[in-house]
């Protein structure tokens, strides 16, 4: 894999995740491809292969292209990778991720975070946790305090990562 590629995954794994990765190495080995296939490929539900491929469009980094179908007369959707994916395309896009991830650690380095400990609540912020009296607004549960600690620290690893990349 050359670094392009590498590149390439590591964007669309923040941008859609594992399945997005699994999307895209489908994409690789078969060229042209409807999400049926892509679904039948990779195990990934039709809804979400299509939901994917439009945010990976969206970022321009596969394109679609429509036919007809000789036996049917119906149109196809076929997808591609965009062969033509640029580094400076990467650097944008790595730029705007830098800037995002920065907005988010300044945002954790300057809230105080509650939590009811309940995998399935969201932590709160300390001013909305004031408004509900320290109760969690999904289940009612009283909410304690929260270390965000492990959570800067992963965003700072990231941001110096993507610093590194950026310079070369
Ligand atoms: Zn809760």
């Amino acid at each position: 894999m050359n670094s392009n590629e590498e590149n390439l995954l590591e964007l669309v794994e923040i941008l859609g995740g594992e399945e997005g990765v699994k999307i895209v190495k489908a994409l690789r080995e078969s060229g042209d491809t409807t999400v049926e296939e892509i679904s039948a490929k990779t195990g990934i539900q039709i809804n979400n292969v299509r939901r994917l491929l439009y945010k990976l469009y969206n970022h321009s980094l596969v394109t679609s292209r429509r036919s007809r179908d000789k036996d049917t007369g119906w149109f196809i959707f076929q997808w591609r990778l965009q062969p033509e994916l640029v580094d400076a395309y990467i650097q944008g896009v790595k730029q705007k991720i830098l800037k995002k991830l920065k907005t988010r650690l300044e945002y954790e380095q300057q809230h105080e975070f509650y939590h009811c400990g309940s995998s399935s609540c969201p932590k709160v912020a300390f001013e909305e946790a004031i408004e509900t009296v320290f109760k969690c607004p999904s289940c009612g549960r009283p909410l304690n305090p929260l270390d965000n600690s492990a959570s800067i620290d992963f965003l700072k690893k990231k941001i110096e990562e993507l610093e590194e990349e950026l310079k070369v």
